[in-house]
């Protein structure tokens, strides 16, 4: 009697990442991450090829149980199912690209800003840019900040996020009236506040952070700040999400890749940003994605991390410059 061949199959939408240090599924339509352990994620690699079957032909008896507990807690969490046509369920197609030269941009603004706000919102929408942070230093006025919001209508900017000073004067309802207002604002961030936490005043989008994002802008990673989702796993295959058609303002109008970074290119007072972007120099570390990256190629969140550190390369191997301090997973130079 033929026995038909059973393959397991994890949804398009699921994908098996290996590391070092741990395993995970990322679940890019439910945004999840599932460890899982290591010997699991090798027979789950074998399925890719295999069928069940002969996956469980190479294992000792005493494992095969196993095997098939593991694939059916696969089954009842929703992220993978058995099929007799594997040929059917083709992978998703992971190419990405963008139909602009920017896609998000961070400026800096300052009491003493140096450059003209208003002319730069324009060049970037000439850019084809759809996000955008907004890191205000220093009290501005609500007024003023209106002002600047007013400025993305009839622009192609979907989205800004808008950090402020703590110890800002406004009253809540004013920047909830702001979030209300208008639809683009996709978060207003208190920073140097007395805590973490969502605004107890108020019904959503504002939040309170105690980091003083001026007395230390480098990024602390932390899980929340990955992404399980599917434009983001797509583009980390080739890019370095965290600074890939990302260009950054400074309150003098210097353009860099990331604000802290140490590398310039010109300032928006003498120099379009068109001609700056899209030099070989500014796009380079675009291409280097953590999957180059020494410590970050075997970290499993290397397909959902938008880290943003500066990079540098030695005997022919890339580096962060700041250390990974999650899990303190040593991605900095050596030197
Ligand atoms: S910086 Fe590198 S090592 Fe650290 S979490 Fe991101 S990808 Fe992983």
């Amino acid at each position: 009697m033929h026995i038909p061949q059973v393959w397991f199959k994890l949804f398009a939408s699921c994908f098996l990442v290996k590391g070092d240090a741990e395993s995970l599924i990322y679940d890019t339509e439910r945004g999840a991450f599932y460890p899982i352990p290591d010997e699991v994620a090798h027979l789950l690699e074998q399925t890719e090829n295999k069928d069940v079957a002969t996956v469980k032909a190479t294992m000792p008896e005493a494992e095969k149980g196993l095997m098939d507990d593991f694939l059916q807690q696969f089954v009842e969490a929703e992220l993978g199912f058995f099929t007799q046509t594997p040929e059917c369920f083709p992978a998703i197609d992971l190419e990405w690209d963008y139909p602009a030269i920017i896609s998000n941009a961070i400026l800096e603004f300052d009491v003493d800003i140096s450059y003209e706000v208003k002319h730069v919102i324009e060049e970037l929408d000439e850019l084809g840019c759809q996000a955008m942070q907004w890191r205000i230093l220093y009290p501005m006025s609500a007024t003023l900040l209106e002002d600047y919001i007013r400025c993305l209508e009839k622009k192609r900017v979907r989205q800004v996020e808008i950090l402020l000073p703590f110890e800002l004067t406004y009253q809540q309802p004013v920047l909830q009236s702001l979030v209300d207002t208008y639809a683009r604002i996709s978060r207003i961030v208190l920073y140097a506040a007395p805590s973490d936490s969502v605004d107890p005043g108020v019904s959503v989008g504002i939040y309170h952070r105690k980091k003083d994002i001026r007395k230390d802008p480098v990024e602390i990673i932390h899980t929340d700040r990955f992404y399980a989702n599917l434009e983001i796993f797509s583009e980390a295959q080739q890019h370095n999400v965290g600074l890939n058609r990302k260009v950054c303002i400074d309150r003098t109008g210097t353009i860099r890749n990331y604000l802290n970074h140490a590398t310039t290119f010109g300032n928006v007072r003498e120099q379009r940003i068109r001609p700056m972007v899209c030099t070989d120099a500014f796009r380079g570390k675009w291409f280097v994605s953590n999957g180059m990256i020494e410590g970050c190629k075997t970290c499993a969140y290397r397909y959902a991390c938008v880290n943003n550190s500066d990079l540098n390369q030695e005997a022919g191997k890339w580096y962060k410059t700041t250390p990974c301090n999650y899990k303190d997973i040593p991605t900095g130079s050596p030197r």
